[in-house]
């Protein structure tokens, strides 16, 4: 028996060692400018710049395979921080690629959802909630607004509503108003 267990402790240090060595050897470089872009773009994953998602199309911008203004959701702006981390002169979104528009986040209208949990296999970020033929509901912190999720809903009780302010972004105290000029 005793030989058995030997045998087994022996596989498996020695498989440990070979994977060990594996991960090393083989080990993929993640390429610096990738990571730049990549933290360039809003994450909403909503697939308008013609990629799957944003660490693909930063590949595409790295490899030069797609211009700096096709992402509406990062807006202007972000095409202007692109352009400035890659030299290059900024440019307005290209339209085709869709417009931009002020954010929003999901909004399941609970009491008409039959639970298919088609909205959660299509959503790419994980933000809503529900199990088979139950009510499902958005998480409205983690929703980025991206509406890969209407299409696939057969009762089209999925709407987009604008983001209420998160905790954080309330001010306390308020501003003081501004004074009113004296009329006296
Ligand atoms: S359009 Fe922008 S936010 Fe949407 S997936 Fe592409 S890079 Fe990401
Ligand atoms: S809940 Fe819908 S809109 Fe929000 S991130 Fe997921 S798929 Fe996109
Ligand atoms: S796709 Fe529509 S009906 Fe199906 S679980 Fe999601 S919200 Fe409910």
């Amino acid at each position: 028996m005793w030989l058995s267990v030997g045998v087994v402790v022996g596989l498996a240090a020695l498989l440990g060692a070979v994977l060990g060595w594996a991960t090393v050897r083989f080990r993929v470089q993640a390429d610096p400018m990738v990571e730049r872009i990549d933290r360039l773009l809003p994450q909403t994953q909503c697939a308008q710049c013609g990629y799957p998602g944003c660490r693909p199309y930063a590949e595409a911008i790295a490899r030069g395979d797609a211009d700096i203004n096709q992402c509406p959701p990062g807006g202007d702006a972000g095409v202007r921080a692109l352009a400035e981390l890659l030299g290059r002169e900024a440019k307005p979104v290209n339209p085709e690629n869709g417009s931009i528009k002020p954010p929003v986040v999901a909004l399941i209208v609970e009491e008409d959802c039959i639970g298919c949990t088609k909205c959660i296999q299509a959503c790419p970020v994980d933000a809503i909630i529900g199990a088979p033929k139950r009510m499902h509901t958005v998480v409205p912190e983690l929703c980025t607004g991206c509406e890969l999720c209407l299409p696939p809903c057969p009762v089209d009780c999925i709407e987009l509503v604008a983001p209420t302010p998160r905790a954080s972004e309330y001010r306390w105290p308020r501003p003081a108003p501004a004074q009113s000029r004296s009329t006296v």
